[in-house]
């Protein structure tokens, strides 16, 4: 019996059905080879799984032709992250552009900054990450304190930033400082773009999290930087605000996709054990508690994916202003969290034991009800679109 949401999925099911069988053909056999580290799976192996997946026309695909990519549609990309998710395979999502990919920032830079820093990241080949959270600015990320100023030669940046992703193996940092006085007449906060190794840019405190690689620190300590640094479509001009509302939507639609995937794999697994394992004599699936959490978790499940699928479209149609991808994120995310944690209470201890995949998902899958704006960003949002606040 079709699922109300494949409804909405109908037109990209080819492009679908070829990433999950790559992911079924190359990248699960593979993962089975590699124990589950502590801080994701080792960086060989990613690097392989991005530049395989970008040769395969799968990684970066999302961003135009012009740079490299294949302009896919987001209700295609919704689609692929989703299967990510619900594959079930720990090294799927490494196969797209999250977060070290390419930058929706960069594709807003001058087109030697194009040339230079993003066609090599949507090729697979190189790796960033965004430095935009400091110690005192969380949710208010541009109430920050790191600044740029111009001393009449070029750019110098102080300032500390923190709960970095991907810091520990990016090749380039996109850092978000506030210009008070450049020589240009534009001020605010502005993205910068820099490798990694830069001087004057260090990683500080590393922060192992719940699951997954850790988070770093970093401490710019007079960076001194050219005027062609700014990531802007003239050089020296650009606001980081602008940029990062622009792509706001997308990457909020991304979580929400991955989570739906996730829980619809939580809720497959538990739907499984649930038909097996017999307690009092009788499989537990015939328990009306069991039953209620499965139902509710499908009923969760289905919701989110509809409200995902048709906020992808809306973005494609450039009718999106925000507030139905903050609806989707909020929703999906919630929903993930939830459906996770009633898939493994229905497994008992055998979900709990490490090396169980409900045991990683449930320490996974707790960061995104906070990354890309946390679920009490996207109700205040959601609560101005309605006229309130
Ligand atoms: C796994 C992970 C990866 C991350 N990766 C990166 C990265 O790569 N780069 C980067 O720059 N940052 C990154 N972050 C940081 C992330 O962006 C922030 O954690 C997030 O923006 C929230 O900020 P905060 O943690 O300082 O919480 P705060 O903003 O201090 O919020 C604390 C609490 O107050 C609530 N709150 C805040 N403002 C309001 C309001 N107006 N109304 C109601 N409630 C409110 C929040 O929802 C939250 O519950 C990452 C975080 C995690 C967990």
């Amino acid at each position: 019996m079709p699922q109300p949401s494949s409804v909405l999925e109908r037109r990209h099911r080819e492009i679908t059905a070829s990433f999950e069988s790559f992911v079924q053909r190359e990248l699960v056999p593979l993962a089975a080879e590699v124990p589950e580290p502590v801080d994701g799976p080792p960086r060989e192996l990613r690097d392989y799984v991005r530049r395989r997946s970008a040769t395969l026309g799968f990684y970066g695909a999302e961003y135009p032709e012009s740079m490299g990519g294949a302009g896919m549609p987001v209700t295609a990309l919704v689609q692929l992250h989703h299967a990510a998710g619900a594959s079930g395979c720990p090294l799927a999502p490494y196969a797209l552009a999250g977060p070290d990919g390419p930058s929706w920032l960069l594709t807003h830079g001058t087109a030697r900054q194009i040339e230079e820093y993003l066609v090599p990241m949507v090729r697979g080949e190189k790796l960033r990450c965004l430095a935009m959270t400091e110690p005192g600015s969380g949710s208010d990320s541009f109430a920050m304190s790191t600044k740029a100023r111009w001393d009449g030669d070029g750019w110098v940046l102080n300032g500390r930033k923190t709960f970095v992703s991907n810091a520990g193996h990016a090749d380039y940092a996109i850092v978000v400082a506030d210009v008070t006085d450049g020589p240009t007449g534009h001020g605010g906060a502005t993205a910068f773009v820099m490798p990694l190794d830069h001087p004057g840019l260090r990683r500080g405190q590393q922060y192992a999290g719940m699951a997954g690689e850790p988070l770093f620190e970093l401490v710019l300590d007079e960076a001194r930087l050219p005027m062609a640094a700014v990531v802007g479509e003239s050089e020296g001009i650009g606001s980081a605000v602008e940029y990062a509302m622009d792509s706001l939507a997308y990457g909020r639609l991304l979580v929400a996709a991955q989570c739906n995937g996730i829980a619809e794999f939580a809720l497959r697994e538990a739907v499984g054990f649930a038909r097996e394992r017999r307690a009092f004599g009788q499989v537990i699936g015939g328990y009306q508690h069991v039953q209620e959490h499965l139902v509710t978790g499908r009923a969760g499940v289905e919701t989110a994916k509809l409200l995902t699928l048709a906020c992808a479209e809306l973005v494609d149609e450039g009718l999106e202003s925000g507030e139905n991808a903050a609806l989707a994120k909020l929703v999906a995310t919630e929903v993930a969290v939830d459906v996770v944690d009633r898939a493994l209470q229905v497994h008992g201890a055998t979900g709990y034991v490490r090396g169980h995949p409900l045991e990683y998902l449930y320490r996974h899958i707790r960061m995104m009800t906070i990354i890309e704006g946390t679920s009490e960003v996207q109700k205040v949002i959601i609560a101005r679109s309605m006229g309130l606040g």
